[in-house]
């Protein structure tokens, strides 16, 4: 299936993704029609820090909304090695679309951890699929019940609860 982004310099003319370098691909999700619907900061630990539009489920040519998400860059390198751990390289993995979003915090962490290598109560495939099926005002709403709980206990571990 071709994948197009929009184009902002010609709107009735929309880029296919396959024939953008992973370059374009990542200042494209930096771009303004594609930045995550929700306030910058990381979604999987709530820190405010060096914080840029993360891939989901590591395909920089996956545009799609649901794919991106703000995430800070120790987060993605944690996921970046729980992803190799698990096998996921790029382009081997299908997004199960039939996947549900997150229902309430404790699930979203457990996405979260297993995404990050520090849990294996689910699997780094299925956490993904859980992660890209919450939406964006969910997400948004879960990284900041994670950094006011990381603020209250002033630590920077990620506390199930
Ligand atoms: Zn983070």
């Amino acid at each position: 299936m071709k994948q197009y982004i929009p184009n902002p310099s010609n709107p009735q003319r929309p880029r296919p993704v396959h024939l953008l370098t992973d370059r374009a691909l990542r200042y494209r999700a930096n771009s303004p029609e594609l930045r995550p619907a929700m306030p910058k900061i990381c979604a999987y630990c709530g820190g405010h820090r060096n914080v840029e539009v993360e891939h989901i489920d590591g395909h920089e040519e996956h545009l799609a909304p649901d794919n991106l998400i703000w995430a800070c860059r120790s987060c993605n390198t944690k996921k970046g090695l729980a992803f190799r751990n698990a096998g996921l390289g790029r382009r081997t993995r299908q997004y199960n679309p039939a996947a549900s979003g997150a229902q309430n915090l404790a699930q979203w962490l457990q996405a979260v951890m297993a995404v990050k290598g520090e849990s294996e109560q689910m699997s780094v495939a299925d956490a993904v699929a859980m992660i890209r099926a919450t939406p964006a005002a969910d997400r948004s709403r879960f990284a900041y019940q994670i950094w006011a709980r990381r603020r209250a206990r002033r630590t920077d571990k990620l506390v199930p609860f």
